[in-house]
């Protein structure tokens, strides 16, 4: 499953899912194009990458995904550096979480702006070179959430719903040049997002997950790394459940 030579852009790298992400593609020798707004925390992972002296490597890209004239200018730039682009990892994602009826527009447009509308506007941006290199492997990542819905997530369910019909449009769309796309939908994974959690509603989340345990970045990033591989060429338009059985 090497990817030499391959160009990789993952976003929401600084932290939790997205770091792992990176440097599992960094450790099949690709170059990696970190991607958020933590310029600090994209540093970090880049020296990470470096010293753990893996194949290929991490370069930190400071970009906020909800301004799309920044998306489109950072694309053409990485683009015209590099001459390809061979991988898309859309992983940047936030929760406003509140119940339906107290939601406020703001708290339902922020996420909707983050988690669904980056993911239009990235794979717009990425898939015009990767259409003039006729290949391309697109991966979005969902939610178990947009599977099931949840309670408290209205706005993000809606979101990671909304990136699994994205997901299997783009792979209709884009299958005849050589493009794949997509969906994978994380459980309850240890990270940032999961950390603030109270202690009560893990431990009800837990005894719901067949497996029992929460899943570690590591589960999500080795399924995207498969699915970003050369071999993984004869799927397309999927959903990857990494969620311990949860979603069955
Ligand atoms: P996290 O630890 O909170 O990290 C979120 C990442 O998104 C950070 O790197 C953050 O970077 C980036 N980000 C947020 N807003 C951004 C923006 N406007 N522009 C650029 N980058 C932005 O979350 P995580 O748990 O790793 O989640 C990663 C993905 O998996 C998300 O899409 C999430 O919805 C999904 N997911 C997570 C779980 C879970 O249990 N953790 C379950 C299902 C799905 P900066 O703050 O530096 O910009």
């Amino acid at each position: 499953m090497s990817m030499a030579d391959q160009v990789a852009i993952v976003t929401g790298g600084s932290r939790g899912i997205g770091r792992a992400i990176c440097l599992a593609l960094a450790a099949k020798s690709a170059t990696v194009l970190a991607v958020a707004r933590d310029e600090g925390k994209l540093a970090d992972l880049a020296d990470e990458a470096a010293k753990k002296e893996l194949p290929g490597r991490v370069l930190p890209r400071t970009l906020d995904v909800t301004n799309r004239q920044a998306i489109d200018q950072a694309i053409d730039r990485i683009a015209e550096e590099f001459g390809r682009v061979d991988i898309l990892v859309n992983n940047a994602g936030i929760t406003r979480d509140g119940l339906m009826m107290n939601m406020d527009d703001t708290q339902f447009d922020e996420v909707i702006n983050t988690n669904l509308r980056s993911v239009f506007w990235m794979t717009r941006a990425v898939a015009k070179h990767m259409v003039r290199c006729r290949y391309g492997r697109i991966i979005n990542i969902s939610s178990v959430s947009g599977i099931m819905g949840n309670v408290g997530q209205s706005n993000y369910a809606a979101s990671k719903a909304g990136v699994i019909g994205f997901s299997k449009t783009v792979a209709k769309e884009l299958a005849r040049r050589n493009i794949t796309c997509n969906a994978v939908a994380p459980g309850f994974i240890t990270t940032d997002m999961t950390d603030v959690l109270p202690s009560k509603i893990k431990d009800g989340v837990k005894v719901l997950i067949p497996c029992q345990q929460f899943g570690e970045p590591e589960d999500i990033a080795a399924a995207v790394a498969f699915l970003a591989s050369p071999e993984a060429k004869y799927i397309t338009g999927q959903v990857l459940a990494v969620d311990g059985g949860l979603s069955m």
